[in-house]
């Protein structure tokens, strides 16, 4: 499929897997917004796992008939952005190196494709906190970004359904080799 005609109400919605992709599609269209999805996760520990994580994206994508575009998969590259973090908790200084990794990628791709607004759906997780996302994307750009916490209005748990019912891969854990630890 190729590339849509970017408009000015379409937004590149960084997925982090196909779970948490459902509720803010939803979320996003109610507000008017078109969505196109970007795939880019270098974080995750092994190719395996990215090959199942990107597999239910397309699948969840497909559900809900919107493009997504796969990013590389650069964990490497990852490995060396976070070195001496390793052992920091989920939710500490690791995570935001990560959310930051993702998100500038995010906007360059946004910037390539000519699309001015970009968000995630980090922010669907109840483990991950909604002002150090959003303090990262404004950080990149205040005015690009659009800072949308997907958890209210119960979104972990619709998104959550919502993956059920289309049977997509659930998995256990946040997605490098420090979280599964
Ligand atoms: S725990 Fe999750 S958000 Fe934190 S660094 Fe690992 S993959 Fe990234």
């Amino acid at each position: 499929m190729s590339i849509i005609t970017p408009i000015g109400n379409t937004v590149l919605l960084h997925v982090c897997c196909g779970v948490c992709l459902g509720w803010p599609v939803q979320k996003l269209r109610d507000e008017g917004y078109c969505v196109v999805g970007y795939f880019f996760n270098p974080n995750i520990s092994s190719e395996e796992e990215y090959s199942k994580r990107l597999g239910a994206a397309k699948k969840m994508a497909k559900t809900l008939e919107i493009e997504l575009i796969e990013g590389e998969f650069l964990h490497n590259e990852w490995l060396k952005a976070i070195a001496g973090f390793e052992s920091e908790k989920e939710g500490g200084k690791r995570c935001e190196i990560c959310f930051r990794i993702r998100l500038e990628e995010t906007f360059k791709k946004a910037e390539e494709l000519g699309l001015k607004k970009i968000t995630t759906t980090l922010t669907v997780s109840p483990h991950k906190d909604f002002d150090v996302v959003s303090t990262v994307g404004k950080g990149i750009s205040e005015k690009r970004f659009l800072p949308v916490d997907f958890k209210k209005e119960d979104g972990s748990k619709k998104t959550r359904d919502l993956a059920k019912r289309n049977n997509i891969y659930f998995q256990n854990y946040c997605g490098c080799e420090f979280s599964f630890r």
